[in-house]
C-alpha cells in the first residue's frame, strides 16, 4: 500500500557516552555534516568555558552554527563543586529549554550534559523532562560520560566510546588541536 502523505522528518535523540576519547569531537563532526546540509545548528556546552579549537573554528568559519558556553575556564571538581558551577549549569539548562522551544534550530547538541547530571549539577529528571519537550522534527545530541540509564532507554541511538588506549597514560597530555 502506498503511503498517502510524506511523513515529516522524524528527529532523533542521540547519546554519545563512554570513557574513551571522541564524544565531543564526534558531536562536532555531526554538526559539521548537518550544517553542510543546511541545518541550523545550536551547541550548548556545559561545564566548559575555554576557547577550544572547535569553538574558535566555528566562530571563524561556520556562521551556521551557534555555540553557547556555560562553564568556567577551569575543571569542575566532583568533590568540590563551586556554587558558580551549579549556577552556570542552571543557566545552561534554561538556554537548552529556550533553544529546543524557539523553532530556530534543526539540530541541538548538549555537550557534556550527561557529565553535568553525573556531577549533580542537573537532576536526571530535569534532563529527561527536557528531552521529552523536544519538538518531533528536531534532532538532539547529548554527550558526556556516564549517561543516565533512562536517557539511554528513551534515545534512538546510543554510542559508547570505549577506551582501549589513550596517549594520556603515556604522558602525552594537553595537546592543542587534539585535546582542545
Ligand atoms: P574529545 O573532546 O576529545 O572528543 P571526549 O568528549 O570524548 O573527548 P571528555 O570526557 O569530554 O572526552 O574529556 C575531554 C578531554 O579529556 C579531552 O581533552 C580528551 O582528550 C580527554 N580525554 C578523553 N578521554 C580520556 C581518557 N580516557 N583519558 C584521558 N583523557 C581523556
Ligand atoms: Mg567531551
Amino acid at each position: 500500500m502506498k503511503p498517502t502523505a510524506v511523513k515529516a522528518k522524524q528527529g532523533l535523540v542521540m547519546v554519545i557516552t563512554g570513557n574513551g576519547k571522541g564524544k565531543t569531537t564526534s558531536a562536532f563532526g555531526q554538526a559539521l555534516r548537518a550544517v553542510g546540509q543546511g541545518y541550523r545548528v545550536c551547541i550548548i556546552q556545559f561545564m566548559k568555558g575555554r576557547k577550544y579549537g572547535e569553538v574558535l573554528a566555528v566562530e571563524r568559519h561556520l556562521p551556521g552554527i551557534t555555540i553557547h558556553q556555560f562553564g568556567r575556564d577551569s575543571f569542575v571538581m566532583r568533590d568540590d563543586i563551586a556554587s558558580v558551577d551549579v549556577e552556570l549549569a542552571r543557566q545552561g539548562l534554561e538556554k537548552a529549554k529556550e533553544v529546543l522551544g524557539n523553532g530556530e534550530y534543526d539540530l541541538v547538541i548538549l555537550d557534556e550534559i550527561n557529565a553535568a547530571v553525573d556531577f549533580n549539577l542537573i537532576l536526571e529528571e530535569e534532563l529527561l523532562d527536557l528531552v521529552k519537550t523536544k519538538p518531533a522534527e528536531l534532532d538532539l545530541i547529548l554527550t558526556g560520560r556516564s549517561a543516565p540509564g533512562q536517557l539511554k532507554e528513551i534515545a534512538d541511538l546510543v554510542s559508547e566510546v570505549i577506551e582501549i588506549k589513550h596517549h594520556y597514560n603515556a604522558g602525552v597530555t594537553e595537546r592543542a588541536g587534539i585535546e582542545y
